[in-house]
């Protein structure tokens, strides 16, 4: 199986990417609305179709990116049947199979943090998505969101801690850096619930916590009570030049057939060095070349009346052309996909 964890700083939150290394079908667990390019762009190189954005919960502190992921790639949405989100395809319900090619995840009910919370086993039992139910050494809170402490145990103890001792934990958030942990590991050194806690400790352990208001759940709640959907759905701001996509890396980038049927609309930078321009079918025509080297002394003498794209010979000079020219604050600026290499293969 394909996997990969991502991560929201501003939120602490990972998102997990599975997928069928045979099919290509996958899946995004809890994707955050602020990183849906990021995980666009992973599932566009890794060469995945997304059949599911799935949620653990009814998130407080960030907003899922289900709604915005499915107009993107149309797949199906999958959240607690018990939550009642709108825009729901698949409600889900303890026991439910998620099928993704020949890869699966099997869902559990793990209320406590909210009465809907879910966790997902892979097939193999080697990994739970455990939400906010089971951190690493710590759990969700419980005093908002229908929050209830005595379940969350029980969620804990009977559902997690009943996985393999092996089975590798990957939590909903860290706030500390931590990546993954196993049911062994959980079920000794968890702080609230581990070393035989029993249900007492730990109401006793959760009431005391005494945590601030999360700051965004007045938004988010209400935003993921319709899986992400924006008022009036306001899609994120994107280029509109250009079918402008962006890499993992974070470069914008446009092909080359494109750049070839819009050449007029587009200004052409080649950043490659002279030496590589000298035989007489090196260069295109209607090209401005500056060598990469000497572009950030030299930017003045590009006009901002046109969009600029980025050539070189295999598209990894152009890209950091790309990002000198946006500090330089250039807006409609993009990267050629492949450079001249692809280029030749198309003309
Ligand atoms: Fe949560």
């Amino acid at each position: 199986m394909i996997f990969r964890q991502l991560y929201d700083i501003t939120s602490s939150t990972y998102t997990y990417l599975l997928a069928c290394g045979v099919t290509g079908a996958a899946v995004l667990i809890d994707p955050v609305f602020e990183r849906v390019q990021r995980d666009l762009a992973l599932l566009k190189e890794l060469d995945l179709k997304l059949e599911f954005a799935l949620d653990s919960h009814c998130h407080a502190d960030h907003v899922t990116a289900a709604w915005l992921l499915k107009q993107k790639t149309g797949c199906q949405i999958a959240n607690a049947a018990v939550i009642q989100a709108d825009e729901v395809d698949r409600p889900l319900q303890h026991g439910d199979l998620i099928a993704f090619g020949q890869e699966s995840l099997h869902v559990l009910a793990t209320p406590g943090h909210t009465n809907g919370c879910l966790s997902f086993v892979s097939s193999d039992q080697t990994r739970v998505f455990s939400g906010d139910a089971l951190l690493i050494r710590g759990c969700g809170r419980c005093d908002f969101q229908q929050g209830d402490a005595r379940t969350l145990f029980r969620s804990i103890t009977e559902q997690l801690f009943t996985l393999p001792p092996a089975c590798m934990i990957y939590p909903g958030h860290d706030y500390n850096g931590r990546t993954v942990s196993t049911v062994a590991e959980e079920q000794a050194f968890n702080a609230r619930v581990g070393g035989g806690a029993s249900e007492q400790d730990f109401v006793g352990y959760m009431a005391a916590l005494q945590l601030p208001h999360p700051k965004l759940i007045d938004h988010a709640v209400p935003a993921n009570l319709k899986s992400g959907r924006p008022d009036a759905d306001a899609m994120p701001d994107e280029p509109s030049w250009a079918p402008v996509y962006f890499t993992f890396s974070g470069v914008p980038e446009v092909t080359v057939e494109w750049v070839i049927h819009n050449r007029a609309r587009v200004q052409i930078l080649d950043v490659r060095e002279a030496a590589e321009l000298e035989g007489p079918d090196d260069r295109l025509a209607d090209t401005q070349v500056i060598p990469l080297a000497q572009l950030r002394s030299h930017t003045d003498s590009l006009t901002r009346d046109r969009p600029i794209v980025c050539l070189c010979r295999s598209g990894r000079r152009s890209a950091m052309a790309v990002s000198i020219l946006q500090k330089a604050g250039f807006t409609e600026v993009a990267n050629i996909a492949g450079g001249i290499l692809r280029w030749e293969e198309l003309t």
